[in-house]
């Protein structure tokens, strides 16, 4: 929830830089089990396949494997975080106007590698023993995007059922 007298803007910018940090960490441990030959698409189960574009550099999407995709992802989200414009980093900086939508792509990717970890590794990290760790880290995730309405109910449909375990069926 919004702390009484937080800009909702440093809110949202304060917790995704959170998630980055909690995401990088967990493609890190999985490093050597998510590879090139392992993943040779960025899928979420058979149902779901993402491909990689930015709108940018990259304007038609590419498939590639997981870890590309996730690479590609990391550096993105890295240049809108380290952008002053984007995500000013002093207390009580000025944000974009259309902050809370540049938050909410970022998001929306950011979760397709949760998708992509419990369908395709979390043998792996029960095997590392980060479950807790990671259904923590997802949990807290989804309430914070439910709070404020940040990713469209059908972008989260690769773990529909997990997200009603793990939230009582918010
Ligand atoms: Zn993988």
């Amino acid at each position: 929830m919004l702390p009484e007298g937080e800009d909702l803007n440093e809110w949202v910018a304060y917790n995704i830089v959170d998630f980055v940090n909690q995401i990088t960490m967990l493609v890190g441990t999985l490093a050597d089990c998510c590879t090139d030959i392992t993943c040779p698409v960025m899928s979420a189960g058979a149902k779901y396949e993402y491909h990689w574009a930015d709108g940018k550099g990259v304007v038609v999407p590419i498939k590639c494997s997981a870890p590309r995709y996730i690479d590609f992802l990391m550096t993105w989200i890295n240049d809108q975080v380290e952008d002053e414009a984007v995500f000013p980093s002093k207390i009580g900086g000025q944000f974009p106007s259309n902050f809370l939508s540049i938050g909410k792509l970022i998001l929306k990717r950011l979760f397709r590698v949760y998708a992509h970890v419990y369908h395709q590794h979390f043998k792996e990290v029960v095997a590392l023993g980060q479950e807790a760790h990671v259904n923590t880290g997802l949990k807290h995730f989804v309430f914070f995007i439910k709070e404020f309405d940040l990713i469209d109910s059908k972008e989260l449909a690769p773990l529909h059922e997990l997200i009603g375990r793990l939230t009582g069926g918010l």
